[in-house]
Order: C-alpha cells, then sequence, then structure tokens
C-alpha cells in the first residue's frame, strides 16, 4: 500500500511515522510513504505557495498552481486516478470502520492545508474525500495525515504482528477494549483480577467481554446502541440491571 502526502512540511511527516509500527512497516516494504513537498512545484520566483484572501478576510490561502502540479506528478508516478483526502476540519469525521475500508486501496494520496486553507477550485478538482479528525481546528493537516495513516496501516495485512492482532481492540464490534494488566500481581495493594491468574481460557475470555460491554455502555453510550450482542451479553447485561430490548 502507498500513502502520498502532499504537505508543505515533508519532515514532520517522515519523522512521524518513521518509528515504531509504522517505521517497521516501511521498513520492510508493506507500506510506503511518499511526502511531496508542494512548494517544489511553485512556479513563483519568490517561492511563495500562498496569497491573500479574495473579499478580504483574515490569513493566507494556499494557491491552487502549486498544489495542481504537485498532485498531477504524483498522479503520473501511479498512472491511475488516486483517491485525494484533503485533510480539513469541515469533512466527515474519521472513525475505525473508514480505517478499515481504506485499508483496502493500492494508493492513497493525502492533501494537508495549511493557514487559512486552499483555494476552493484546486480541491474541486481534485479531491475525492473530506476528511477531519474531530470537532477543533488545527494548525495544518499533516497531524491529521498522520493519524490517518497510522490508524490505516494497522488494518494493512502483515503491518501487526500476531501479537499486536486488531481484532481485540477497541471499536472491533462497536466495543471498547476491556482492561489490561501485566506484572507485578500486586501493585501498591492492587491486585490483577483474580480470574485472569486463573488460567480457564472461557472464563477469561467471559470476563474481557463483560468488561468490554460495561465500559462502552458506561463510556460510549453511542458506539453501545450499534454493538452487536448475543444471548451471553444480554443475560450479563440484564444481571447488572442495565435494560436492553431484545431485537
Ligand atoms: N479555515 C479553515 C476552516 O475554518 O475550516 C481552517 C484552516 S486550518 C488553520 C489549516 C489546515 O489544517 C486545514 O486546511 C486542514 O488541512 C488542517 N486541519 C485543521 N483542523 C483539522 C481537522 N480537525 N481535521 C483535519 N484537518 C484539519
Amino acid at each position: 500500500m502507498n500513502f502520498y502526502v502532499m504537505t508543505l512540511f515533508p519532515d514532520m511527516i517522515i519523522s512521524g511515522l518513521n518509528t515504531s509500527i509504522t517505521g517497521r512497516a516501511i521498513d520492510k516494504g508493506i507500506i510506503s510513504l511518499n511526502a511531496v513537498n508542494i512548494r517544489d512545484f511553485t512556479i513563483d520566483r519568490h517561492n511563495h505557495v500562498d496569497d491573500y484572501p479574495y473579499g478580504g478576510g483574515a490569513g493566507m490561502v494556499m494557491q491552487a498552481q502549486p498544489v495542481y502540479d504537485c498532485y498531477k506528478y504524483i498522479e503520473n508516478k501511479i498512472k491511475k486516478k488516486p483517491r485525494v483526502i484533503f485533510m480539513t476540519p469541515a469533512g466527515k469525521t474519521f472513525n475505525q470502520e473508514m480505517a478499515v475500508n481504506l485499508a483496502q486501496e493500492e494508493n492513497i494520496v493525502f492533501l494537508c492545508g495549511h493557514y487559512e486553507g486552499i483555494d476552493e477550485r484546486v480541491l474541486e478538482m481534485i479531491v475525492t474525500d473530506n476528511v477531519s479528525i474531530g470537532d477543533y481546528v488545527l494548525t495544518g493537516g499533516e497531524l491529521p495525515a498522520m493519524v490517518m495513516i497510522d490508524a490505516i496501516s494497522r488494518n494493512v495485512k502483515g503491518v501487526l504482528n500476531n501479537e499486536e492482532s486488531a481484532v481485540t481492540e477497541s471499536f472491533y464490534q462497536n466495543l471498547l477494549e476491556y482492561p489490561q494488566y501485566t506484572r507485578p500481581e500486586t501493585f501498591m495493594d492492587k491486585k490483577v483480577p483474580e480470574v485472569l491468574l486463573s488460567g480457564h481460557h472461557a472464563n477469561i475470555e467471559r470476563w474481557r467481554r463483560n468488561q468490554s460491554l460495561l465500559k462502552t455502555y458506561n463510556v460510549r453510550p453511542d458506539l453501545f446502541e450499534r454493538a452487536k450482542l448475543d444471548k451471553k451479553d444480554i443475560k450479563f447485561l440484564r444481571e447488572q440491571g442495565i435494560k436492553i430490548n431484545d431485537k
């Protein structure tokens, strides 16, 4: 899977993703990361890539020409029209389902805005998806693109090894993950739950599932509404005094 990032700050992208699990996946060639500097494509003799907004107002706007030429350079390299994701607070909010779906693509291009944003005309010409990482405004699209690349990569085959499987993690089946513990057994008088020391796999699985259900119910009722519950789940939740409608 190949990630291309159109940015004014390529070093930020490379240094942010070249470590840990994504760095290992890049080294192994499972994913590739190409940060392309939009400034390299400006035809302005002072190397400018931004200008004042028409109609007035605060800040600067990134110009269409360098962004368009940068995109064309990538499109020529790929030799087909890729998915182009513009990072914008005005986009659809990124979530795990989108990460899983996007992991099926062969090439994804991210476009990172800076300053007040990018000239609308080039966005209309090249962008296929507008995506936000949350309801707040950041300085640039670089951190959002890195967030997406990290989350998507975890769902690309071979990126996680077995011990790091994405299957039991939060958001799988619309449930949050159960609590985790490691050695020592007692930390400042706080003991690890007894069941986890029992070696009884079925009981451990049930306990973990129950913890996931309770955590999701308490912390993310919106997610819990979409969780797929089986008979054992419903029985447990009712025992906890939680009202569940049989569907
Ligand atoms: N004027 C823009 C607006 O109000 O929608 C905000 C511009 S912001 C200062 C600069 C750039 O940061 C944006 O073009 C976008 O690429 C990126 N950005 C900021 N917040 C973001 C978010 N929540 N999700 C994705 N990208 C974001």
